[in-house]
């Protein structure tokens, strides 16, 4: 064994996994059950008063799962994770664990048209108030604290594409205001960006796109990172409060720099029920294996295709932020040196109807909702991800009614650019 910490590729497939300590089996097995049996009345008694680690029920923990979380959490580097059944579901978990009602987080404004609708109703309703703030502008995540502020929620890479956040700037306002930096590392994953090491107390990620990277699996992760201090402020009860559920514990006192993803699993996913079945566990772990690989020809094809795309004469603009002339380029070069991902907008000179006849014409592309598949993936945003939004919000999502968004694949890049040259002709 060497003393040298493991590489990224390295982590990547082992991280996690040991052989199976019943059968020897190599490979995670696919823990396809719901419960497990105790030992015995005294480790039962132990297990649900959070004395002891170990299996109750699916819900909670189960094992394929828990390779699955801890090969995350060590590729973000943070301290623990929590595989949930989606995006949505991470995001939610999270929230539940810092807010109360009246709480207020402060979100970026550059965002999943699925996150926007999420906090601005189903959220509104549990009563946690969403502040808005301009990705592009740190200042005015300082300018939106208030005294109710428990959470500042930003992505990394934004989605509808080549949006860079600056990370290191938006965290010293998190500081500042002692609340904790969440941030959704979905468009980058940590092989691209690790936004713990740029200030991040909280990583949230969908594993449906790039993570399990073959369009297969619905999942979610939530990544403790293990650096915020619960306690200091009173304003986190969930974490240092006395828990009657669980004999007066206080669970940030109890389990120290874990403490984040224990809340969640024990008072969050028991409670909310947004399981990951054992068997996405498994196809993400897969998934996860070769991300390295994929997320490097991902990001070499998309790079090619914007810059074939900025030369095109139906084409009014690109946004990557891999491109030299790009605003966002510099960013990129900090956060994302790598590569800039994956996904990224382009507007039409013809403007909406181009967008829909681009859309429609496309062969190899796949006109859908989602964005990190294996295949090469389009979408016209106004008329579907963001066509709940206003005009207004439309616009500063960066899905104006020009805009057309790709998620680039791992198909020959000859193959894809012919596509979308016969589907932008004429
Ligand atoms: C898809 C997505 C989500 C939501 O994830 P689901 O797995 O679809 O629930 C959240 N954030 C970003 C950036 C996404 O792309």
């Amino acid at each position: 064994m060497s003393d040298n910490k493991p590489g990224f590729s390295t982590l990547a497939i082992h991280a996690g996994a040991s052989a199976d300590p019943a059968t020897g089996a190599r490979a995670t097995p696919i823990y396809q059950t719901t419960s497990f049996v105790f030992d015995d009345v005294d480790q039962a008694a132990a297990l649900f008063g959070l004395q002891a680690f170990g299996n109750i029920y699916t819900r909670i923990t189960n094992p394929t799962t828990a390779v699955l979380e801890e090969r995350i959490a060590s590729l973000e580097g943070g301290t623990a994770g929590l595989a949930v059944a989606s995006g949505h579901a991470a995001q939610l978990g999270v929230l539940h664990t810092l807010m109360q009602p009246g709480d207020e987080f402060i979100a970026s404004n550059k965002l999943y048209g699925g996150s926007i609708n999420q906090f601005n109703h189903s959220f509104k309703n549990f009563g946690w108030n969403v502040v808005w703030a301009d990705t592009d502008d740190p200042a005015s995540f300082e300018a939106a604290v208030t005294e109710r502020t428990r959470a500042i929620f930003v992505e990394s890479l934004a989605n509808p594409g080549g949006i860079v956040t600056d990370l290191e700037a938006i965290s010293k306002m998190a500081k500042k205001a002692g609340v904790p930096l969440i941030v959704d590392n979905t468009m980058a994953t940590p092989y691209l960006c690790r936004p713990i090491e740029h200030g991040a107390d909280i990583v949230v990620h969908s594993l449906t796109k790039f993570i399990g990277g073959h369009g297969n699996s619905m999942g979610g992760m939530i990544v403790d990172g293990g650096s915020f201090d619960w306690t200091a402020s009173g304003r986190y009860p969930m974490l240092s409060e006395p828990r009657p559920e669980y004999q007066g514990i206080v669970i940030h006192e109890t389990f120290g720099n874990f403490g984040f993803a224990i809340a969640c699993r024990v008072l969050g996913l028991r409670d909310l029920g947004a399981a990951l079945s054992p068997f996405n566990a498994f196809l993400i772990l897969t998934g996860v294996e070769t991300l390295p690989l994929r997320m490097a020809k991902h990001c070499e094809n998309a790079l090619a295709v914007a810059e074939w795309l900025n030369g095109h004469k139906a084409v009014e603009w690109v946004r990557y932020a891999g491109l030299k002339d790009d605003p966002y380029h510099e960013l990129a070069n900090k956060y994302v040196p790598k590569g800039a991902g994956a996904v990224f907008t382009f507007g039409l000179k013809g403007g909406y109807e181009a967008g829909v006849k681009a859309v429609s014409s496309v062969n190899l592309f796949s006109h859908l909702a989602n964005i990190g598949d294996t295949r090469s993936l389009i979408i016209h945003p106004a008329s579907t991800t963001h066509r709940q939004l206003t005009d207004e919000q439309k616009s500063a999502a960066g899905a104006g009614p020009e805009v057309v968004r790709l998620s680039i694949g791992l198909e020959d890049v000859d193959d894809i650019i012919a596509d979308l040259d016969q589907a932008l002709a004429g």
